[in-house]
């Protein structure tokens, strides 16, 4: 069977019928008869040019369908059909369409142990709006230091705006910010891929802006073209990547996030569309989530300001002064009894995100504790990916 795709098409309720779009279209896509104006799915390119020019919105429709429909059909539409359950859906379709993120995307996701599935009641992501030969711009807002400025580690939120342009994302996507410049071989910079770390609604909710949090890393070209740009400073996107390592909608599914460093992205991304979406459950988002030292932990201050009926978190330090090295894994053994009661839960779902080197660690102690309720790890671990539960994502 043909994977899903993505179909441009115009509400016929909402369009005024004033052609601006068929006008703007360079791939002549939009086409009227004296009843509907309709899209063209053998030549749009997703370009996007039509969208910011309707004055109504209507242009700015998107379904996934197995085979497109034609335009006879849509000439037909009084209004817009639902959108149609697809075999499979979204997680079926791949994580991105060009090959360098593609690659990126596949690497990350190596640790899950084999293909991972999106949450059963997650949404339907978009993936592959924007691609490198049609990226979008968006203009900085606002660029914040969220580690302790006396720290080595410079890890900051960056807040980009699409300035009306569509850039519809879901918690746990990750988008591709292309570099200025070229490299030692005089090629144009490949794109770096960096989790968005706010909610579908917005950084701020309503507004549809888009927040990373990136780490300065030394000699790196992309992070420090990042974390220098300045507010009004427009950037180039590509996006959003990724159809599986995505945010269950059920109220009633439970999260345990396990993460380093610039991995408390999505994470970020989670607890806020939770804390908008569900509000606080007590037990249902726990997280373990290690640094240096407190100074070195991205968000530190305001993680400390959260209800822990929102999230139940478990910061761990490996460099405080005249104290033992402590890593996730060895909070999560000494937390034995919470993480294997959420194992057993078939509401949780597993999220572990951040350096590649924390996997090792990580499943050793889910070994152990699986182990100490009379369950195993590879056995569970299976399941739990074929039913959208367990994700992983390293760097
Ligand atoms: C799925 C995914 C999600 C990600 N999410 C995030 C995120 O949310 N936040 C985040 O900060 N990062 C994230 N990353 C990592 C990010 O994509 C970049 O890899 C990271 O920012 C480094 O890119 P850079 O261009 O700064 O470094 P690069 O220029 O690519 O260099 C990488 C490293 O190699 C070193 N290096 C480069 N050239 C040389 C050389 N010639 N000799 C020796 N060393 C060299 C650099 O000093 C640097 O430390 C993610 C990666 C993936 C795959
Ligand atoms: S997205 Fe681009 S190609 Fe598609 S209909 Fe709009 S303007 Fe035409
Ligand atoms: S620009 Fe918008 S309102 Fe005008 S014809 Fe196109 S879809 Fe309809």
């Amino acid at each position: 069977m043909a994977a899903p795709l993505k179909q441009h098409l115009i509400d016929p309720e909402i369009c005024i019928r004033c052609y601006t779009c068929e006008m703007t279209c360079p791939e002549q896509a939009i086409e009227h008869d004296e009843m509907n104006v309709v899209v063209d799915a053998e030549k749009c390119r997703f370009c996007m040019d039509c969208i910011p020019v309707c004055p109504t919105g209507s242009i700015d429709n998107w379904r996934v369908v197995q085979t497109p429909y034609s335009l006879e059909e849509q000439y037909s539409w009084e209004e817009l059909p639902e959108q149609a359950e697809i075999a499979g859906g979204a997680d079926e379709a791949p994580e991105a369409a060009e090959d360098v993120v593609a690659r990126l995307l596949a690497e990350a996701h190596e640790g899950a142990g084999g293909r991972m599935h999106a949450p059963a009641s997650a949404s339907k992501p978009t993936v592959n709006l924007y691609s490198l030969s049609n990226p979008v711009e968006a203009v900085v807002q606002g660029n914040w230091r969220i580690t302790s400025a006396e720290s080595d580690s410079d890890v900051r939120l960056i807040i980009l705006d699409f300035q009306g342009r569509p850039f519809p994302v879901l918690e746990g996507q990750t988008l591709g910010i292309i570099p200025p410049g070229e490299d030692a071989q005089g090629r144009a910079h490949a794109p770096r891929l960096y989790s968005v770390s706010s909610p579908r609604d917005g950084e701020r909710p309503g507004f549809h802006n888009v927040s990373l949090t990136v780490k300065r890393e030394e000699g790196g070209v992309c992070s420090n073209y990042l974390c220098d740009l300045k507010p009004g400073e427009r950037v180039r996107v590509t996006g959003p990547f990724g159809s599986t390592f995505l945010m269950p909608n059920d109220p009633e599914a439970r999260l345990l996030m396990i993460c380093t460093g610039t991995g408390s992205a999505p994470m970020r991304a989670f607890t806020m569309a939770r804390q908008r979406m569900v509000g606080p459950r007590p037990g249902h988002m726990v997280m373990f989530f290690g640094a240096r030292t407190p100074q070195t932990l991205p968000y530190f201050g305001p993680l400390k300001k959260l209800p822990p009926e929102l999230l139940e978190q478990h910061l761990v330090f490996s460099r405080l002064p005249g104290r033992p090295k402590e890593y996730v894994q060895d909070r999560m053994l000494a937390e034995e009894e919470r993480v294997a009661e959420m194992l057993a839960d078939p509401a949780t779902h597993i999220y572990i995100c951040g350096l590649r080197g924390m996997e090792a660690g990580v499943d050793a102690a889910f070994t152990s504790i699986a182990e100490s309720v009379g369950l195993s790890w590879p056995a569970l671990r299976e399941v739990m990916r074929e039913e959208g539960r367990f994700h992983v994502e390293t760097y």
